[in-house]
């Protein structure tokens, strides 16, 4: 078993995996709850989905899958190559001049509600599968992704009659082919924001998901094929980073959308630079969580559990800077030391489960590393005593107290679940310090006061800004950054926009 709490400030007392280690409540402890994964059949092996059927990939290239809780091998997938993306984009083309492009939109909104509903019929399998290939806790899978991911293609199967309505002059175009690529911390979810706004406006779509996590996409795939949308309008290449650096370059695309890390996503808008190719990009963040001394401290610490470790932290708008007024730090950090004590980590499977698994080993190492700068840089470490499982990829919640705005822990997104934790002490020095980051995807508010919260929300550079809440997510309600956070929204009328020639 590895030790998590190991170098933390105070003692570390040993609970078993999943247990409840808050001293108050020893004595006593949840039940084993685990979901079944009997739910879902998953193949030895899964093609490419292209032009409406799974194929292998041309150059016969295949990588495995992996449950990132047991290290257990779920399926080999194919690995796409050069020829197709090829195919892939052709299939594209070809769905979008012939069916998809000329078919009305009210035609085209049968589809997207079909798929929604689909997606609603087979929900368990959805969410059983995602946890199983992801990590992340079944109660995430179940009740944030998967039902998200329906709202999206319901929400944007509304829109597909009623684009010249929608502000973007009396008859706007689709695009044509799009590009998208997507990360593996929401992969469903992911990919229901890229594929709906683009099918209700039109345009067809070549979808990369990321490599660890290729099984619910393809289960996508599948679920459009029961939907009977028409072959090429989705189609799904599963592979790593080079299919996604093809797809984007190709020069049968006329859309690129992307989420995924900084770093990428400026190669990309490098590789995408005087094609006249439209381009979305949805990238990294390190967002302030903002604690005023009014602030009802139960509801915010409950707020800033949800914003830093839901989804074990791996959530581009994470609040992994907590800013908390000086004069309630102490309690705010004490109450939030109590209540992490009572987190569940644990078989994602298990309905109890809080934090699942880390998603793979190189965001593991990823964490490690940038906390042990945290260390290393004078900030002091804490976790609550928990075992973390033999096997798969575990990292205990953890937070850092005594952390400066130049500490790394505090200006590089660590994307997992560590907490930097600094302190303010006027309103404008919390906007200052909030501000202080390259990023600006999101930010949190938590005050009694509505009129500071509007103060606030004019001055932070964000482009969500939750008041009294924290990762709160809904199809009609737009979604992006500024900076090195990306640009264009996704959600709302404004994600249309990202898929119209207007
Ligand atoms: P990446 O940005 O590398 O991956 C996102 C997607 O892009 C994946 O599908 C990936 O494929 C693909 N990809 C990789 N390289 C290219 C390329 N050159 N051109 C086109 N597509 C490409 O994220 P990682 O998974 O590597 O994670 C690295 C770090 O990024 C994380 O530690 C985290 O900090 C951050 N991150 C941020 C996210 C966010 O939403 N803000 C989401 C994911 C990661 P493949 O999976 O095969 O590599």
């Amino acid at each position: 078993m590895t030790q998590a709490g190991e170098g933390a400030e105070g003692p570390v007392s040993r609970r078993e995996p999943g247990g409840h280690a808050d001293g108050l409540s020893a004595g006593w402890d949840y039940a084993p709850a685990p979901e079944s994964r009997d739910i879902v059949s998953i193949a030895p092996e899964y093609g490419l989905f292209v032009a409406g059927e799974f194929a292998p990939a041309a150059g016969g290239g295949t990588f495995s899958t992996v449950n990132p809780a047991t290290e257990e091998t779920l399926s080999r997938v194919a690995a796409a190559g050069p020829a197709d993306v090829d195919r892939a984009v052709a299939a594209a083309r070809a769905a979008y001049d012939q069916v998809w492009g000329p078919m009305p939109g009210a035609e085209r909104a049968k589809y997207l509600y079909r798929i929604a509903r689909a997606l609603q019929e087979r929900a368990r399998e959805f969410a059983v599968l995602e946890s199983l290939d992801n990590g992340k806790p079944i109660r995430e899978s179940r009740d944030v992704d998967v039902p998200l991911a329906a709202a999206h293609f319901f929400y944007y199967a509304g829109w597909a009659d009623k684009l010249e309505h929608a502000g973007f002059g009396p008859a706007p175009r689709p695009l044509g082919v799009a590009g998208q690529v997507i990360p593996w911390n929401f992969p469903l979810m992911m990919a229901a924001w890229k594929l709906a706004p683009a099918l209700a406006a039109g345009n067809t779509c070549v979808l990369k998901p990321a490599e660890t996590t290729p099984l619910t996409a393809l289960l996508l795939a599948e679920v459009c094929h029961q939907a009977g949308l028409p072959p090429g309008v989705v189609n799904v290449l599963t592979g790593a980073g080079d299919a996604g650096a093809a797809l984007v370059a190709h020069p049968g695309i006329d859309k690129v959308a992307f989420t995924g890390s900084t770093e990428v996503g400026k190669e990309i808008a490098r590789s995408v630079a005087g094609t006249g190719k439209k381009l979305t990009l949805e990238l990294g963040g390190k967002a302030a969580n903002i604690v005023f001394d009014d602030a009802p401290v139960e509801q915010a610490v409950e707020g800033i559990v949800n914003g830093i470790f839901f989804n074990q932290g791996h959530v581009c708008c994470a609040g992994s800077r907590l800013l908390v007024q000086e004069s309630v730090a102490g309690a705010v950090v004490d109450r939030l030391r109590r209540r992490l004590a009572s987190l569940r980590l644990g078989d994602p499977l298990d309905k109890n489960t809080d934090i699942g698994a880390v998603n793979s080993p190189e965001q593991l190492d990823k964490i490690t590393r940038l906390s042990a700068t945290g260390e290393a840089e004078g900030a002091r470490r804490w976790s609550p005593p928990c075992r973390l499982p033999d096997r798969g990829y575990w990292f205990a919640p953890t937070i850092f107290t005594g952390v400066s705005q130049s500490h790394r822990i505090a200006r590089e997104e660590i994307f997992g679940p560590v907490l930097s934790v600094l302190t303010f002490r006027t309103p404008e020095e919390a906007v200052a310090k909030a501000n202080n980051t390259p990023y600006g995807l999101s930010a949190g508010a938590w005050t009694e006061k509505g009129s500071r919260i509007l103060w606030l929300a004019q001055r932070l550079r964000a482009g969500v800004i939750w008041a009294n809440t924290y990762n709160r997510f809904d199809p009609a309600s737009p979604f992006g950054g500024y900076q090195e956070s990306g640009f264009g929204r996704e959600g709302g009328r404004h994600g249309l926009a990202a898929y119209l020639d207007a």
